[in-house]
């Protein structure tokens, strides 16, 4: 008896592609190598364009020199070899509007496929030769003879191994054979409705077989949207399940240290420090572990924040932690902490007459020796209240008497798995509440998805008093030498500068040649007489060290230096820095570098200097993107936004949970919109229903989708 219960994802999953007609052997590796195993793999593999054939370029409106799409029939094709031994394959096209030729070189393998009669689309630039149209080296669809007005182009045409237009006919035939039953339907009628999304078996003839651009839209929004949901509802369980089933400490916030501490400042706390502060207390007063990303650019005075926070561990009797990822971050991080803690004390059980002072101690490879013993047995038994440190924090022998908060420094440099191993830490068996700091701002909704397990709180105001960096473009030697007489008129003032040297490829020894070679040419050229110093990544600590105090009490007029400087360095009297080939940086890295200017009561200059680009026909290249945003805003969030804009979230999402493999539709970038109605929705349905008991088709696919592919994923929590 046939089932009439609808098509599940697994179903199809479970059916191979060689049952579809016209998949053999041959076909079935061909798909396996671009990993359509089932028809689930291939009703998920959607085109990448789709051709409107009632409103694309005919032949007869294609302007010579502009890039358009047409679709032609093939005529005639001659294969020849040139005087230079090249394959020429000339085809002649043509459609109801006229007709043109398409060269190919060096692609023999055309006379083969594009035979007379066929109907293909083309994607070129046409231009005039004696006397007609041409295209050379088009991209060439192959389109067969589909009938409907929208014609699908599948991704992996191109490689000529499979045609689009079989790729077109096996969804066809898959779809019809489910038209029956129709595709399951696992999100919840209310969250559709809600949202105005359409039937997913709708959905999925929309986006393969539309019948118009509008269907086409329809069905992308619906399983885009679904594919948003899937990711948050495995992230907003996993942070449900942590919530729920780890026992957390409930810190008394408010404690007399926290406060004597704030009362200390010598500044009030900006709204948006006390903001975060009073969404980090409320996490820490629960019993839930904090598992909290701290958001802030740099000098937004994100180490107050974490300052308060470990304080109030302190507080309760518990111990805090804080781990940077390098040696320099973490001893730079122990001298401001221990000099904003400096005189605050902590009640001493033994001692009836007092407190004793708080213990901060730093916790490195470097640290070694009796000294190292001496911390160790410090945080065993309970007398070293806060640890500053690297990795070294979280290996086998340092134990903790009672870790209330840990602080991690920089999210990108530390995994998820040291996290979990230093919540693991502590003797007496409390999950201690984590705090995530980043000054690398990603957009809002972005980090729903790179960080989508976590709270996220925001530290979206500087503090007041700042003087704010001027950043200026310096393309050209012309606008160059302005930057070198402006360094020289800062030192002249008093004033120190940095210059950031080319970026040289991944080499180190590159890099340090680059910083040399920088260094030599500045000294004896267009900075003779001032005092130079350089840091690069391949110095001895010693001597970066001491570079560094040289520049710190102003020894030095200007640091030369790769990008080891782009982080934790504070030297206010720095008010000029010029970054050499700014082009080669990303926007993100840019906006770190210019941080460590305008640390100071000075006004600070940021130079981006390049070198003024040419076109092929020797014109100077006008505009950069990246360069101008960067001139035009020091804001962090915004320039995060134009990040993405502009690269796509091929390199946000590297550093993210690999669910991003189930994102073939939804963009990071287009649909952000998207991203939020999908968390909305993803607590929706697990806050009223926590382990799915009530969906077993929804956790099924979940399942489906996330389990064989990426398993760590899963597991993570
Ligand atoms: P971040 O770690 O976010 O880059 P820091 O915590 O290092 O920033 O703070 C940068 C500087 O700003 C420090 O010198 C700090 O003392 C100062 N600062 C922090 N908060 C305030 C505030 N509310 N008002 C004035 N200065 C502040
Ligand atoms: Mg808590």
């Amino acid at each position: 008896m046939a089932s009439t219960t609808p098509i599940t994802l697994r179903d199809l999953a479970a059916i191979p592609v060689e049952r579809l007609r016209g998949v053999g052997d041959k076909k079935q590796a061909s798909l396996a190598k671009v990993d359509i195993r089932n028809l689930f793999d291939l009703v998920t593999t959607y085109p990448r364009r789709w051709i409107d054939r009632t409103n694309e370029a005919r032949i007869a409106d294609l302007v010579p020199g502009e890039e358009a799409l047409v679709l032609v029939t093939i005529r005639s094709v001659t294969k020849r070899t040139t005087r230079n031994r090249r394959t020429m394959v000339n085809v002649n096209v043509g459609d109801g509007s006229g007709r043109m030729d398409l060269v190919f070189f060096n692609q023999p393998w055309r006379e083969r496929q594009l035979k007379e009669g066929l109907h293909v689309a083309l994607y070129g630039k046409a231009d005039t030769y004696r006397g007609g149209l041409q295209m050379s080296n088009p991209v060439v669809d192959m389109i067969g003879d589909r009938t409907g007005k929208i014609v699908p182009i599948y991704p992996q045409s191109e490689k000529a191994q499979i045609n689009t237009w079989e790729m077109a006919g096996w969804v066809e035939e898959t779809l019809r054979r489910c038209a029956e039953r129709g595709i399951a339907d696992p999100v919840p009628e209310r969250v559709r409705r809600r949202l105005g999304l359409i039937d997913r078996s709708e959905a999925f003839a929309g986006i393969h077989l539309p019948d118009d651009m509008k269907t086409k839209e329809l069905a992308r929004y619906r399983l885009a949207f679904d594919e948003l949901l899937r990711v948050q509802l495995v992230l907003v369980l996993r942070k449900r399940a942590l919530e729920r089933d780890s026992l957390g400490i409930e810190h008394a916030v408010g404690g007399e240290m926290v406060q004597r501490f704030t009362a200390s400042l010598p500044f009030p706390m900006t709204a948006a420090q006390q903001r975060t502060i009073a969404e980090i207390n409320a996490d820490l007063a629960s019993g839930h572990p904090m598992h909290r990303l701290l958001q802030g650019d740099v000098g937004a005075g994100k180490t107050v924040v974490a300052v308060a926070a470990m304080l109030a561990a302190v507080d309760g009797g518990h111990q805090s932690a804080l781990m940077a990822p390098t040696e320099v971050l973490a001893e730079q991080h122990a001298a401001s902490v221990r000099a904003m803690l400096d005189g605050i004390t902590v009640p001493d059980p033994d001692n009836l007459f007092g407190d004793r002072p708080l213990r901060v101690e730093l916790l490195t490879n470097r640290v070694t020796g009796a000294a190292r013993k001496d911390v160790l047995a410090g945080l065993a038994d309970g007398s070293v209240d806060i640890a500053i440190g690297t990795h070294a924090l979280i290996q086998e022998a340092v134990d903790f008497s009672s870790l209330g908060v840990v602080v991690v420094d920089e999210q990108h440099r530390f995994g998820v798995e040291q996290r979990a191993a230093l919540r693991e830490k502590t003797a007496d068996g409390a999950v201690p509440d984590t705090l995530v700091m980043t000054a690398t701002p990603i957009p809002r909704t972005a980090a729903m998805t790179v960080y989508g397990d976590l709270d996220v709180s925001i530290l979206d105001e500087l503090p007041p008093g700042r003087t704010p960096i001027v950043t200026m473009w310096a393309d050209g030697p012309l606008m160059e030498s302005g930057v070198w007489n402006d360094i020289k008129d800062e030192v002249a003032a008093g004033r120190q500068a940095y210059v950031v040297c080319p970026l040289v490829g991944e080499s180190e020894k590159l890099e340090v040649a680059s910083a040399e070679e920088t260094l030599e040419r500045l000294a004896f050229g267009e900075l003779q007489g001032l005092r130079l110093g350089m840091l690069h990544g391949k110095l001895p600590s010693d001597e970066k060290e001491s570079t560094m105090d040289q520049f710190r009490r102003g020894e030095l007029d200007v640091l030369v230096a790769t990008t080891v400087i782009e982080v934790g360095v504070d030297v206010p009297n720095a008010t000029v820095m010029a970054i050499l080939d700014a082009d080669r940086f990303g926007i993100a890295q840019l906006h770190q570098l210019r941080g460590r200017v305008g640390r100071g009561q000075h006004a600070s200059t940021c130079w981006l200097v390049t070198q003024q680009k040419e076109d092929a026909e020797g014109n100077p290249v006008v505009g950069n993107p990246r360069i101008e945003a960067l001139v035009a805003t020091t804001d962090g969030f915004e320039l995060a936004e134009v990040d993405l804009d502009l690269r796509g979230e091929g390199t946000l999402m590297s550093t993210a949970q690999k669910g991003r493999s189930d994102l073939k539709l939804a963009s990071l970038r287009r649909d952000r919109k998207l991203i939020e109605l999908a968390r909305a929705a993803a607590f929706d349905i697990v806050d009223s229903d926590p382990d799915l008991a009530g969906r077993p088709d929804l956790a099924d696919e979940l399942d489906l989708i996330f389990s064989d592919r990426d398993e760590e994923f899963l597991a993570k929590s």
